[in-house]
Formats: C-alpha cells, sequence, structure tokens
C-alpha cells in the first residue's frame, strides 16, 4: 500500500522544483493506486510566509494533481501542519534521550561561533560530534547534577543526535542506489530546541512514519540528510521508507541550480501561478499567467529527470501515470530548457476545444472590437491556432476576422499593387457581386475559375486580394477569410483598397 507525501515549507511559492517533487510523487502514488499526502512543514516560524500554503495548494490543483490527504481533506492521519502537530514531537526527543541516542547541549550561539572561527584559523573545520562534544556543555559531558540545575534553571538548550564513531552507515536510494557514509564526517545535528520546536529532521522523520509513509520522493538538496534519516529509523526502532532524491534542476545554461530568482532576471516563469510577495508587495509571473496550460507544464516538468526510454514526448497526466518509474529518473542534473515548456504550450494549443480557448480569447477581442459573438471567435481559431504558442497570440494572427485593416504593409503594398491592379479588383467585385450562395467552395471555384478562363495569373489577384483583406501578405486561406467576414464586407474591404 503505497503512500507518499509532498512536505513543503511555507516559506514562499512553490517554484518548478518543487511542482516537480509534487508531480513525481503523485505520478508514483497514482501508478500504484496509493496515497498522495499533503503535509506542510511550518516548524521554523521564522521563515513562515503568508498566504504561502494557499499558494501550494492552488498550484497543485492548476496542475490537475490535487493530494488525497492533507489540511481539510481525509484527515485520517491528521493534522498535516506540523506546527498543529507540535505537541507529539517531545515524547520522540525523550524516547531519544533515554535510549542514548541524544542529548541535551547548553552552548551558547556565542560559544559555537568562537569555535567555529578558532578552526578556520587552523584551517579546520569544526564538527560538532564524537571529537569534540566532550569539549562542549552538554549532558554527554557535564555531571547529571549540572545538567539537571541547568534544565531546572530554564537556560536554553538543544536536544542533539548523537553520532556514532567509526562506523560505516549503508544507505540505499532508488536512484542513486547504495551509499556508504562514514559517520566521522556527520555532526550531532539539532532534533528539538527548548522554546518547544522540533527541527525539521525530527518532525520529518517522527510524521513520515506516523503518516505510514512508504516511499520519501525528494529533492537531491535533502541526500545529505539520509544517514541522519536512517540513523534516526534505527533508533527509534522502525522501519524506514523507501528513498528516492530526485536530480537537480539546472540553469538553462546547464550552469549552477536553477533559483527561484532567475525567472524574472532571465525573462521566464519559474513559478506555477503568479506570486505577489506579501511584503514587497513585488509581483514574479506565473506560468498560469503567461498563457501556459497546465498540461504544457506538467509534461514539461516530467521531462526534468525523467525519461521513458523512447522517442515519445507528449503525455498526458494519464499516459505518465502509465509511464512513470523510478528506475527511469535520473541522477544527473536535468536542465531546464524553457523554450521546450513552449514547444509543449504550442502542442497543447492544438488539442484544446476551440470553444474552451473562445472563452479565453473572448475577453481580448471585446477589448478591442464590440459584440463578437462566441461562435464566430470559436470558428476562427479553428483557421489560425496552427500558429499560436499562446491565447495572447491569437489577436495578432485574427485581428482581420474583426475589423477591416488600418494600413497596409508598405512592403507588401508595392508587390501587389501593379498597374492593372485596380481594374482587376474591379472586376474581382463584379465576380463576388454574381455568386449567389456565397460559401468557401463557390468563392473557390468561382474565383479561381475566372482567373484560368482569362489567364491572369494567380499572384496578380491573389495578392492584391489578400493585402485588401489582411492588411499584409499573411494569414490563413483567402477563400476562408472571405467567407467568415461575408461579402458585404469583402467588397468593402478591395473597395477600399483600390480607392
Ligand atoms: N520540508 C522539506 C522541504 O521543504 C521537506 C523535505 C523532505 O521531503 O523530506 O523541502
Amino acid at each position: 500500500n503505497v503512500r507518499v507525501r509532498f512536505a513543503p515549507s511555507p516559506t514562499g511559492p512553490l517554484h518548478i522544483g518543487g511542482v516537480r517533487t509534487a508531480l513525481f510523487n503523485y505520478l508514483f502514488a497514482k501508478k500504484y493506486n496509493g496515497t498522495f499526502v499533503l503535509r506542510i512543514e511550518d516548524t521554523d516560524q521564522t521563515r513562515y510566509v503568508e498566504g504561502a500554503e494557499k499558494y501550494i495548494i492552488d498550484a497543485l490543483n492548476w496542475c490537475d494533481m490535487a493530494y488525497d490527504e492533507g489540511p481539510g481533506k481525509n484527515e485520517t492521519f491528521g493534522p498535516y501542519r506540523q506546527s498543529e502537530r507540535k505537541h507529539l514531537y517531545k515524547q520522540y526527543a525523550d524516547e531519544l534521550i533515554a535510549s542514548g541516542n541524544a542529548y541535551y547541549a547548553f552552548d551558547t550561539a556565542e560559544t559555537l561561533d568562537f569555535h567555529r572561527k578558532d578552526h578556520e584559523t587552523k584551517g579546520k573545520t569544526f564538527i560538532y560530534n564524537w571529537h569534540n562534544r566532550l569539549k562542549l556543555s552538554n549532558s554527554l559531558s557535564l555531571s547529571e547534577e549540572e545538567v539537571k540545575a541547568k534544565l531546572d534553571a530554564g537556560e536554553d538548550y538543544v536536544i542533539r543526535f548523537k553520532s556514532p564513531q567509526d562506523e560505516t552507515l549503508h544507505l540505499t536510494d532508488i536512484i542513486r542506489g547504495d551509499i556508504k557514509i562514514d559517520t566521522n564526517i556527520l555532526d550531532d545535528k539539532v532534533l528539538f530546541k527548548s522554546d518547544g520546536m522540533p527541527t525539521y529532521h525530527l518532525a520529518n522523520i517522527v510524521d513520515d512514519h506516523l503518516m505510514e509513509i512508504t516511499h520519501v520522493i525528494r529533492g537531491e538538496e535533502w541526500l545529505p540528510s539520509l544517514a541522519l534519516h536512517y540513523q534516526l529509523y534505527k533508533a527509534f526502532g522502525w522501519d524506514a521508507p523507501e528513498f528516492a532524491h530526485l536530480p537537480l534542476i539546472l540553469k538553462p545554461t546547464g550552469k549552477g541550480k536553477l533559483s527561484k530568482r532567475d525567472g524574472d532576471k532571465l525573462g521566464f516563469p519559474v513559478f506555477p501561478l503568479e506570486w505577489t510577495d506579501p511584503k514587497t508587495k513585488d509581483v514574479s509571473r506565473g506560468y498560469k499567467e503567461d498563457g501556459y496550460f497546465p498540461e504544457a507544464m506538467v509534461n514539461f516538468l516530467a521531462f526534468l529527470g525523467w525519461n521513458p526510454g523512447t522517442e515519445q514526448e507528449i503525455f498526458s497526466m494519464d499516459a505518465l501515470i502509465e509511464a512513470f518509474d523510478l528506475s527511469r529518473v535520473n541522477k544527473s542534473g536535468a536542465r531546464f530548457d524553457p523554450d521546450k515548456t513552449k514547444w509543449f504550450n504550442h502542442h497543447y494549443m492544438q488539442e484544446q476545444n476551440n470553444d474552451d480557448l473562445a472563452e479565453l480569447f473572448k475577453p481580448i477581442v471585446d477589448e478591442k472590437v464590440n459584440e463578437i459573438d462566441i461562435n464566430y471567435i470559436a470558428l476562427v481559431i479553428g483557421l489560425i491556432k496552427e500558429r499560436a504558442t499562446f491565447v495572447s497570440d491569437l489577436w495578432g494572427l485574427s485581428h482581420f476576422f474583426f475589423q477591416a485593416p488600418n494600413s497596409y504593409d508598405e512592403k507588401a503594398s508595392k508587390k501587389a499593387f501593379k498597374e492593372g491592379t485596380k481594374e482587376l479588383m474591379q472586376e474581382l467585385v463584379s465576380i463576388i457581386n454574381g455568386i449567389e450562395d456565397f460559401s468557401v467552395e463557390n468563392l473557390q471555384t468561382k474565383i479561381k475559375g475566372w482567373i484560368t478562363d482569362n489567364e491572369i495569373g494567380f499572384g496578380k489577384v491573389m495578392m492584391p486580394l489578400r493585402l485588401a483583406l489582411v492588411g499584409a501578405l499573411q494569414g490563413p486561406d483567402v477563400f476562408d477569410i472571405m467567407f467568415m467576414i461575408g461579402e458585404k464586407e469583402s467588397i468593402k474591404r478591395i473597395e477600399t483598397a483600390i480607392a
């Protein structure tokens, strides 16, 4: 029974690295008919950001990755906010002290700073571990009475994990295989603080255990914590879940980790949704507001670290669930390519229903022209969307379906309007006038017939005609345009062009 969790800290908007982690968890859960849990890791209240939790949930929903269990939903293992589970953690810290796996430490920030600097001047790094802990102020170096006195006096303390000396830990990661760690390089990590709050490490392990998580799928930045997490499970006598650490997401250049700041700086979104910083009021763009379809973003994110092992690139969510496997996730960093998202968006644009697109496009049309029927907009979209990547591209590709050109491209005019063009266009108007049933087919046969019968040459007619209708030598089929704008408007535009 697979149970996975996405465990973000509400310290700001979710960026694509976070969404990718959520997606891989979601796919894995769905693939094995498991449960996708959302847990909010808000033990560090100093980093808490107003609105971040709502943003995370909105973003998951927009991507169609709704959680099965979490805040406000199927709370069997709840609560799902660590701040609401605060009362749970102390007993586990106490348990580790009782079993000799953890200890109280009373060192002040100044003392620790002093040791760090002192080591630095000697070219060494200070590690709070077996080698140094007896020189410091903690329950391993002080007498029982001293410790009791300090605790009774209400001195600030932390509870640290007692990392073993001279041991080799054997860890397993689904993506990276076996990892060996020499415990002498580990420090005695803080698990609990005298303000009553656990640190990430303790809360994370306790909650994964209590919530019966079977697989921990998270970013590579947590790999250095794996040794401690393994030891915690062992110290508690609990079975550890399986671990999979996803590769880093690299900047488009391939050099360095993609950061939250890269987006606006380099001109592409790194957030699924727009985010307004509650303090500075700075707005960062989001994929949604930039006109991306969630399907495009999900498809693109799936390929950041995973591939199906075939040439296939287009995957719906269902297809991803079917094809996804952790064994096909790479160890090496995945380069973020913003142009590829556009490529996916162009694809998913074609897949959208024209009526749905018309709903999205209508507000843009309404700003420019009055009272255009939504069905007309949908028909127009059908003729031009092939060349659109975003809904915001549509107006530039279709304005001539809604209004007559107010100018003619200069270069194109020189090319299209030659001697005799005016007369030809006048003749064309009478041909058009003679068409009884104004259908695309009739327009085509009548006008083409007239051109060939009189050996006029297609360019001589079609170029000025297109220019008259569109204002430039671009756009979809001329007969489609004429049919859409109708007989009267077609004639009017031709007459205007030659006036
Ligand atoms: N709260 C951690 C984060 O923000 C969770 C790490 C984990 O999944 O263990 O990424």
